[in-house]
């Protein structure tokens, strides 16, 4: 009897966090979680989740699963690997079809290969939580592997993000070994980025190690710098300095590699909102990044700014105050760099490049800022939704629930929300909306 093609298909270790602009990429995890998990705002490796290395051989095990999964899905014509993107109805069927046969060739995937250091299953009581962690998976499964390479397939197929949360700890020739293996089973990869800390870009990796990181393939390095000032990079326990994000940021372009940093409009809550953006926009001014990614502050329940919060010692930013910061960081970024809001969580969508674009940007905000609290207020919940419905493509049961009363003829009309309806609606949407 001919052997079962399928029985040797198994899942993989799929990157659950990677930055917005790596949606569409393949992942591949050289360590799981973060070592640091001291960010008082952060949530995603809490609850549990343990930092590990991965061995080489282990990486080069879950490129060859990928290799056998792209094989299938060129021999069943799923998708247009490494040409153009392209997709279409037949797919669906013919991914299901594939699924059918891996799961009745007998294997149990998501038991093949448990993760060490994966979180305990975590009770979320709080809503918010319990959305977010559903999202979070630390387990790998043959149902996301095979979504995770069909969707990097009808996209294009040509970027490849190796997480999780700082690839910059690896020794550079770890880093070129999975990437060499990487290119020789996909050679239509064009682009390759790592999420890294700026201090160990300052303080751990040499230039001549990240110019070897550069030669190997590597492309970019996403920064979280949050914030340029020192005390509010020290009130929720960043680990690193303004100094580590000039030092590591300047030292990885200067290897020649792309350098995109992600502040968070809010961090500094009231107290430290005008340090905070002023801060920001001279530590952006003396990167000169390649980019610059806005993604306003959302306080995760049980994280410990959420419980900061809760004890009053951070008081949260209004959104006006936050869309004043980015105001404050569109004057006084003295650098070109590429300025994008491609995060959910934040109001408005400035997007632009500097110096080219400041006018048209401030005049953005300044026509928001202008609107009187009403008008702020429906402004923000039809943000929200438009923002809820680009990312999970309609509404969820409890949102439309709430909407309902405001239908009428086929229109829905914001303006007739009470106010304390369209607060607490405008906060159960932020609360779904992953950053
Ligand atoms: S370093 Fe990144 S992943 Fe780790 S706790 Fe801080 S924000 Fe979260």
């Amino acid at each position: 009897m001919a052997a079962d093609p399928f029985s040797d298909i198994e899942p993989f270790e799929i990157c659950s966090i990677r930055p917005p602009t790596e949606n569409n990429s393949l992942t591949f995890r050289l360590t799981r979680n973060c070592y640091w998990n001291k960010c008082g705002f952060c949530p995603v490796y809490k609850f549990g989740a343990r930092f590990s290395r991965r061995t080489l051989s282990e990486i080069q095990k879950d490129i060859e699963r990928v290799g056998r999964l792209n094989d299938l899905m060129d021999e069943a014509g799923i998708g247009f690997y490494g040409r153009y993107a392209s997709s279409d109805s037949s797919d669906y069927k013919k991914i299901h079809d594939l699924m059918d046969k891996i799961k009745r060739s007998g294997k149990t995937p998501a038991a093949s290969d448990q993760t060490p250091g994966e979180p305990p299953d975590v009770q979320a009581d709080d809503p918010q939580l319990a959305w977010f962690l559903q999202w979070f998976k630390d387990k790998p499964c043959i149902e996301d592997s095979v979504n995770h390479v069909w969707n990097w397939r009808v996209n294009g197929g040509q970027t490849c993000f190796l997480g999780d949360a700082d690839s910059l700890i690896l020794k550079p020739d770890f880093m070129g070994a999975v990437i060499g293996k990487v290119k020789n089973e996909f050679p239509a990869i064009r682009r390759f980025t790592i999420y890294g800390r700026t201090a160990t870009a300052a303080r751990v990796q040499s230039l001549s190690d990240l110019k070897i990181m550069k030669k190997a393939g590597l492309d970019r390095v996403h920064f979280g710098i949050e914030s340029g000032s020192d005390e509010v990079l020290s009130m929720v326990q960043k680990g690193e300095t303004k100094s580590d994000h000039i030092t590591g940021c300047l030292k990885t372009r200067e290897a020649g590699l792309s350098c995109s940093v992600y502040v968070m409009p809010g961090l500094g809550g009231r107290k430290f909102s005008d340090l905070h953006a002023h801060e920001t926009a001279a530590t952006i001014s003396a990167i000169s990044p390649d980019f610059v990614r806005l993604r306003s502050l959302q306080i995760f329940p049980q994280t410990p700014l959420a419980h900061a919060r809760d004890r009053g010692e951070f008081i949260e930013a209004p959104e006006e105050v936050m869309v004043r910061e980015i105001r404050t960081l569109v004057s006084e970024i003295d650098a070109e760099t590429t300025l994008m809001s491609d995060s959910a969580a934040n109001l408005l969508n400035i997007n632009g490049q500097l110096p080219r674009d400041r006018n048209a940007m401030l005049q953005e905000m300044d026509a928001y800022l202008g609107l009187s609290p009403r008008q702020k207020e429906v402004f923000s919940l039809e943000s929200r939704l438009a923002a809820f419905r680009g990312q999970y493509g309609g509404f969820s049961e409890d949102i439309y629930t709430e909407l309902i009363p405001y239908i009428s003829q086929g229109k829905l009309d914001l303006a007739s929300i009470p106010e304390d309806q369209a607060r607490r609606l405008i906060h159960m949407i932020r609360a779904k909306l992953m950053p």
